[in-house]
């Protein structure tokens, strides 16, 4: 992107670009909703200094506005990983003496709100604001971004917001125990031994300003954003744009200094999990290593996805009664995702869930998907591609979460893709998802009732023997042998 900076013809089409925009939006405005349903296209285009804008006209009346930088977890080693949440906190600690009240007051004098969220992959400032304020918003949002002064001060305070979120002072005990791989959930815990997951969280206490400074510089560089508008946008928001955020600095953007973490351990094949103390409640989970399918639709694991969710309702719920809402869910750790099928069962059913769970997936590996069932499936994952995004701020996060699928005024359109997995595309990827055992995690809390009836009736003989051989020997010394 750098060297794009400076060329002259970059800047003339960054101008039609902007003429682009702007009538786009006069014309649907003037147009009503009507044009605005194509969720998939977006006015987008650069300024001059890298700042990537996507505008999309929605609702009336509001604008949702997110601007995505371009940092995040994954981007530091296990040791430094906490630094772009760090940063993120302290971008709010305020402009002035005022300090971080001042700003929220400034925000709530706009009729808006914001909150901000740091990811493996981004750093993400969500603000929603009234259309009549948009321009007032973007300028706070700019200032925060490029005014904010960082001192000890607010480092401190921000540290302690952090480990907070975090679950309070992270403390030899917590530090302990995450070496030991207790009190996380199934998937994180799986994932950190297979070495997907940082072992332990970066200690925020050893985080210093030189290098919350250093993130700041290298990574807040305009051509490291995006900045998203949607909804009820101003006519003449390009010009104020390219008018307010063209000054924001760019910079050369090299790799990050680490990788993704990558499978580098062997994990249990099967491990229970003490989750609380008392209970006669059981998590059941598998997990499956997802295969990367190379050359066909990344969607068809998506549709195994589906089908095995009904799957699990199916047999889990209405045939065997086991579990109320069994699921299966789709995680990303590292470089590696994570296919898993889950279930909340009672302890004592534990077996049985585990035998029909087995047979399900025998059955699927024998005779593959049920074609009349996979049509139907597909066309329900077709249809909610319709509805399944509503109003300004669900399209804004809509965008956010798929940047990586945005060309040139277009996100892809999963729906072709969809329609185009066939079933025999479908039960390959299934038949690739069970080439491997499942690893087996069972989340259950360290005694059930029954257990501690059982102990507490053995501690009540034990009592009972115990006082009745004090009794007997407080006889004998009562009455002296003869
Ligand atoms: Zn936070």
């Amino acid at each position: 992107m750098a060297d794009l900076l400076k060329a002259p013809t970059w800047l003339w089409l960054n101008k039609v670009a902007l003429l682009l925009a702007s009538l786009m939006i006069l014309a649907v405005t003037s147009a009503g909703r009507a044009l605005a349903v194509d969720r998939f296209q977006v006015e987008g285009y650069q300024l001059a200094n890298g700042l990537q804008i996507l505008l999309k006209p929605g609702d009336r009346g509001h604008v949702a506005i997110r601007l995505v930088v371009g940092v995040g977890f994954d981007d530091f080693p296990c040791a430094t990983q906490e630094l772009p949440h760090l940063l993120e906190h302290l971008l709010f600690s305020g402009l002035d003496e005022s300090g971080e009240g001042g700003l929220e007051e400034r925000m709530q004098a706009l009729g808006g709100e914001w909150n901000a969220f740091t990811s493996n992959s981004d750093t993400t400032f969500v603000i929603e604001a009234p259309a009549r304020n948009q321009r007032k918003a973007l300028d706070l949002l700019r200032a925060i971004i490029t005014q904010t002064r960082i001192d000890a001060k607010a480092l401190e305070l921000s540290r302690q917001i952090v480990e907070h979120e975090d679950g309070g002072h992270y403390s030899h005990l917590e530090r302990l125990l995450d070496r030991q791989d207790i009190g996380h959930g199934a998937s994180d815990q799986l994932a950190t031994e297979l070495g997907l997951k940082c072992p332990e969280r970066s200690n925020v206490a050893d985080l210093n300003l030189a290098q919350v400074q250093a993130v700041r510089d290298k990574w807040y560089v305009a051509n490291n954003m995006t900045l998203i508008v949607v909804g009820d946008l101003d006519r003449l928001l390009p010009a104020y744009l390219e008018r307010v955020y063209s000054d924001l600095r760019s910079a050369d953007l090299d790799d990050s200094d680490a990788t993704l973490l990558s499978i580098s351990h062997a994990a249990q094949m099967r491990r229970t999990l003490p989750q609380g103390w008392l209970g006669e409640g059981s998590k059941l989970h598998w997990f499956y290593l997802e295969p990367a399918i190379a050359g066909e639709h990344p969607q068809a694991l998506d549709l195994v996805q589906e089908y095995l969710d009904w799957a699990l309702y199916t047999e889990l719920r209405l045939k065997h009664g086991l579990s109320y809402g069994p699921w299966s869910q789709r995680d990303a750790f590292g470089d590696t995702g994570i296919l898993s099928l889950n279930a909340d069962v009672d302890r004592d059913d534990l077996p049985r869930a585990e035998r029909v769970l087995g047979q399900m997936m025998d059955n699927l590996r024998e005779h593959g998907l049920d074609p009349q069932t996979f049509e139907r499936i597909k066309q329900q994952v077709l249809a909610r591609q319709a509805w399944a995004v509503q109003g300004n701020s669900e399209l804004a996060d809509y965008y956010w979460n798929n940047l990586g699928d945005y060309d040139s005024g277009r996100f892809d359109d999963p729906s072709r893709a969809i329609s185009q997995v066939s079933l025999d595309e479908a039960n390959r990827a299934l038949r690739e998802v069970l080439k491997q055992p499942p690893y087996v995690r069972i989340e259950q809390p360290l005694l059930s009732y029954d257990q501690v009836y059982m102990l507490a009736a053995l501690i009540g003989l034990l009592l009972v023997g115990m006082i009745l051989t004090l009794v007997r020997g407080w006889r004998r010394r009562r009455t002296p042998a003869q």
